[in-house]
Order: C-alpha cells, then sequence, then structure tokens
C-alpha cells in the first residue's frame, strides 16, 4: 500500500493520538493531519475520575505524548478545531476554522459523549458531567471537604467519582435506576462486594430510584428530585448514565452505523475502503464471539484499534486478535475485568470476598468466557488467555485458590 497518502484522523483522543502516532512508527511517510475539538494534546481520560480527580497526578501526566512530539513527527495537529462535515466523492472535510482537508485516508476517531439527562433543570449550574479534562476541573471545583455530591448513576465512573469524592471528604450519594449497582455491566457478587466497600467508606446509596429533576436556587442546583417525590440535597450532581457515540458525521456522509461506525477486522468502514473507525466511535467485529459486533469504551480497544487501522494503511500485516479487557479502581480496590459474559451457565468465585481479593469466573460448559478480578492479578492474565485460547478448564482447579493460575491454565 501507498506509504505517501494524506491521513487525517478527526478527534485527537486516546485513539486519535495513539493512530498519528502509530502511523510514523509503521513507517508512514505522507502527511499526517490529526483535527481534534479539545483545547490540548490528546490526553487519557482514565486518570479525570481517580488519580487526577483526587489531586494525585497533574495535568502534564495526562497527556499521552508532550505537545512536541506532534510538530516532531511531522504530525499537523490542529487543536481547538471541529469537523464539520465529511464530503466522501472528492475526500474532503471541513472544519470548523474555515479550512478543508483534503485525504487520502480518514480515520473517524470522535469518541463519545456523555448522555445527558433531558429533565427539569438539568441546565443548573453544579449539575456536572465527567468526559473531559474540563469537565474534570470543574468537577474537581465542586467536591471537597463537606460538600455534598450527588452522583446519578451507579456504574464504574460514578462509583469512581464516588470514592474520589470521598478521599477529598465529600459526602457523596450514589442514586441509581436498577436495584443495584453496575448491573448493566458486572454480575451481583460485584455489585454487593462493592457497594458494601463504598457503604464502609461513608457512601449513602439509593437504589431502585428515578431521577425526575434538579432543583435549584438563583440557578445552582440544591437537590435532585426522585419519582417518589423526595430531594436529595446537594451542592453538585454528577451525572454518569452511560456514553453515546459521536457518529453523526459518519452518518451524515452514508457510512453505515449502528450506534457506531460499523468496521471490519482492520477497523475499516464497512461502507468505505478509505475510511476507519476506531475506539468509543467504532461497532467493530470480535470472531472469539462469533457474529456479534461490540462498540467498546475502553483504553484497550482504543489501543488495538488504532493498530489495526495504522497497519491497515501502511501494508502490515492485521495485528493477531486480542481479549478485551478494562479496568476501574476505587479505593484500594483494583479490578480488572477481560471477556464478556455471553452464555454463560455457570458464574464460579475464587476466593473469600471478604479478603477483598477474588475473582469472579463466568463460564459457558468449561470455558471461560469472562473474568471479573478484584486485587488478584495472576487470576486477570491467565483468565485473559483461557478467554482468548478457548481452552477448557478443570473447574474444580479452578475454584481452588490453593491451586496456582499457572497450573489451572497449564493442565486445562
Ligand atoms: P476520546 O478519548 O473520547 O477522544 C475523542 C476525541 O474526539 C475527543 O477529544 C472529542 O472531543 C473529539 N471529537 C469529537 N467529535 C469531534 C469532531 N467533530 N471534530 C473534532 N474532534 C472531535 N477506559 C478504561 O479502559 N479504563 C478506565 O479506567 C477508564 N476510565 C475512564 C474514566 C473516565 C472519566 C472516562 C470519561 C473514560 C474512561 N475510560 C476508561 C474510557 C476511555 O477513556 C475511552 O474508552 C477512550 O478515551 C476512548 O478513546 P477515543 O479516542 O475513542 O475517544
Amino acid at each position: 500500500m501507498s506509504q505517501g497518502g494524506h491521513v487525517v484522523i478527526l478527534g485527537a483522543g486516546h485513539a486519535g493520538g495513539t493512530a498519528a502516532a502509530l502511523l510514523r512508527q509503521y513507517g508512514h511517510e505522507g502527511p499526517i493531519t490529526l483535527v481534534g475539538d479539545e483545547p490540548i494534546a490528546p490526553y487519557q481520560r482514565p486518570p479525570l475520575s481517580k488519580a487526577w480527580l483526587k489531586g494525585e497526578a497533574d495535568a502534564g501526566a495526562l497527556a499521552l505524548k508532550p505537545l512536541e512530539f506532534y510538530a516532531e513527527a511531522g504530525i499537523d495537529f490542529r487543536p481547538g478545531v471541529r469537523a464539520n462535515r465529511i464530503t466522501r466523492g472528492p475526500k474532503t472535510v471541513a472544519l470548523s476554522d474555515g479550512a478543508t482537508l483534503t485525504y487520502d485516508q480518514l480515520i473517524l476517531a470522535t469518541g463519545a459523549r456523555a448522555i445527558a439527562l433531558p429533565i427539569p433543570g438539568a441546565d443548573l449550574q453544579g449539575v456536572l458531567f465527567l468526559r473531559t479534562a474540563a469537565d474534570a476541573e470543574a468537577l474537581k471545583a465542586a467536591v471537597g471537604p463537606g460538600k455534598r455530591l450527588a452522583v446519578v448513576g451507579g456504574g464504574y465512573i460514578g462509583l469512581e467519582v464516588a470514592a474520589s469524592g470521598r478521599a477529598l471528604g465529600a459526602e457523596v450519594v450514589v442514586l441509581e435506576r436498577e436495584d443495584r449497582i453496575l448491573a448493566r455491566v458486572a454480575c451481583k457478587v460485584l455489585s454487593d462486594f462493592f457497594q458494601g466497600y463504598h457503604q464502609q467508606h461513608g457512601v449513602a446509596f439509593e437504589l431502585g430510584c428515578s431521577v425526575t429533576g434538579f432543583e435549584g436556587e438563583g440557578g445552582r442546583i440544591t437537590g435532585v428530585r426522585l419519582a417518589d417525590g423526595r430531594v436529595i440535597a446537594c451542592d453538585a450532581a454528577v451525572v454518569g448514565v452511560g456514553a453515546h457515540p459521536n457518529d453523526e458525521l459518519a452518518n451524515d456522509c452514508g457510512l453505515e452505523t449502528a450506534r457506531g461506525v460499523v468496521v471490519d477486522l482492520d477497523a475499516r468502514s464497512v461502507s468505505d475502503p478509505n475510511v476507519f473507525a476506531i475506539g468509543d466511535v467504532a461497532h467493530r467485529p470480535m470472531p472469539i464471539y462469533g457474529e456479534r459486533m461490540f462498540r467498546m469504551e475502553s483504553v484497550p480497544n482504543a489501543l488495538e484499534q488504532a493498530k489495526q487501522a495504522a497497519s491497515a494503511i501502511t501494508g502490515r500485516p492485521r495485528p493477531p486478535g486480542e481479549c478485551p479487557w478494562q479496568w476501574s479502581d476505587q479505593y484500594d480496590l483494583k479490578l480488572q475485568i477481560a471477556g464478556y459474559a455471553f452464555d454463560v451457565d455457570e458464574v464460579l468465585v475464587r476466593g473469600d470476598p471478604t479478603s477483598g481479593k477474588f475473582a469472579v469466573f463466568h463460564l459457558a460448559g468449561n470455558q471461560v468466557q469472562s473474568v471479573e478480578a478484584i486485587n488478584a492479578p495472576p487470576e486477570f492474565m491467565m483468565g485473559k488467555q483461557l478467554i482468548l485460547n478457548r481452552k477448557p478448564v478443570d473447574k474444580a482447579k479452578l475454584a481452588d485458590p490453593a491451586v496456582s493460575m499457572k497450573e489451572v491454565v497449564a493442565q486445562g
């Protein structure tokens, strides 16, 4: 494949920033333009709800690469500029600063945005989200000793914010629509464990509750109204109810989308060989789970797809498929999750949850489909291997923490 074409990357986040760097690393010699609507160089989002929010990491530590890297690598990085329209015939992109770019290959890396709640009071000051560094600044200013923080949504980001809020001395209440936290993403064992751990750290929970509005005075939030009529008083609320892919540009230019841009194993759009989509905005295949397609919101997914697109554009062999995984840090707990719990007929707990160190394996027959590991790196690492290799396991050994994970994998 030609090494000289102009690659335009829309979205300068984890996936876009990584793809730009990999293209150069893989020998792409042509121009690369990286367009991002945020004012700063590509950065990592995970610390925004964790170390950075707690004040344990500075802004510089968030950046994927120092700003100088882009100029030195011959990457034309355009911060603070939004891509407004793609026209696929002439292969052009219209930008918010009036410029038009012409591409040979286009990579969509526009990520996702936090979902807003269409309820009264949603525009009050103090109703916050957490997607960008700017959002994190606003949240950091709102949490502190004695401040009352309501977290709407008991998913990973909401719980991380709750843990960081407690570390900063705030009073925290988590409001969750389902009857357990993490209901969409984790098993009940894990939900119960995390709820108990948060309660020990002083977080209050309202489960099975529906938020119907935000109350305010003088334009500022004073409370969150629930469907049962109660108002939970607070100084700030952070809404963490999921994210929506920024796939409108793709949709508008006729690329196939399905809550995300539909791509193949090279991260190439199924509608146009010159367009790729990577990271949170992509709807992608994952052969270890058959014909199913996925939109994932994780750093490992952004990195894997950046590798796929950069490899395809530079004519390198397709990188081997990876096992999907992600993590969450809350208090002194490191949760690592690999795989998806599809077609599961057995859930096996290895270790004692009360010890704060255990793993939950989800099995289909004697194959591991997914693992959720708390402070248990060997279970996570070896579990990942088992998921990827589709190797049958001896369940009795897997359930016995006295048998090492190495042995479980070796004997299978
Ligand atoms: P993003 O990083 O969101 O980048 C997309 C960029 O494109 C953004 O800068 C956006 O503003 C820009 N953009 C959008 N539209 C346009 C346009 N039209 N023109 C120009 N630019 C545009 N993942 C984990 O694996 N582990 C974690 O612990 C974890 N914690 C997280 C904590 C928080 C608070 C958040 C928000 C996310 C977390 N994630 C975590 C998810 C992870 O950060 C994302 O999966 C990853 O950032 C996806 O990378 P991306 O490049 O696809 O999207």
